[in-house]
């Protein structure tokens, strides 16, 4: 890693790994900016929905993500189910992800200028985004443990949660995400895979730090 410009760490992996909680941890510790990019896609298919269209609708979706309204990335409506299975298939279309990527990389640079560094959470950001971070890391789990964690989840925000529906969305999202062919969901060559099914989180934020000890060295 070069001081010079600012670190960038990446954080991949599927959803309820526990990705989220580990990059806005490690962004907290190393002072570095963090960004979300699953909310730009969830903004995305949220902006669709909102219109009454079809998230897997090509034309709608790429007017919906080169309109994209910062506001929109706090809306509380990003976090519910309907809004997750919209990010998916619009992910799937690849004018979203052109008017997304560019996006995606100036907050990295910038970020790695201003302020240290930057840690970025999706599916591809070591892969496709910034293919030359300093530190990548992809964070998985069985699918059992991941619908498990989204159920509590669900249910300490009060809704209502069927384990065994939530284990098919995850499935049907997984599917989605790991078969396309534009940016699928998987590791870098150069990734520390971390499963996470039986870890706390202070082991994975321990192994994540250990890793990126390494890289700053080199
Ligand atoms: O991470 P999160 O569950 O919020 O992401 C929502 C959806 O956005 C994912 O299911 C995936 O389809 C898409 N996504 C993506 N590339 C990223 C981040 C998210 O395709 N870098």
């Amino acid at each position: 890693m070069t001081g010079k410009r600012g670190y960038v760490v990446t954080v991949d992996g599927p959803s309820a790994a526990g990705k989220g909680t580990l990059a806005r941890r490690l962004a907290t510790h190393f002072g570095f900016r963090f960004l979300d990019t699953g909310a730009l896609y969830r903004g995305v298919g949220l902006s669709v929905l909102r219109q009454g269209l079809d998230p897997a609708d090509e034309t709608a979706a790429a007017a919906a993500a080169r309109a994209l309204q910062p506001e929109i990335l706090s809306d509380p409506a990003l976090r519910t189910e309907e809004t997750s299975a919209a990010a998916s298939k619009v992910a799937a279309i690849p004018a979203v992800r052109a008017a997304i990527l560019n996006w995606q990389r100036d907050f990295a640079r910038d970020a790695a200028r201003s302020s240290g560094g930057a840690v970025l959470d999706g599916r591809d950001i070591g892969t496709v985004v910034c293919p030359d971070a300093d530190a990548k890391l992809f964070i998985t789990a069985s699918a059992e443990a991941r619908a498990g964690r989204r159920v509590k989840e669900l249910q300490a925000r009060g809704e209502t949660a069927i384990y065994a529906r939530v284990l098919q969305d995850m499935q049907e999202r997984d599917a989605r995400d790991q078969g396309r062919s534009i940016s699928p969901t998987k590791p870098a060559t150069d990734a520390l895979i971390i499963d996470t099914s039986d870890l706390t989180a202070d082991q994975v934020f321990e192994r994540a730090l250990a890793f990126i000890a390494t890289k700053m060295k080199a």
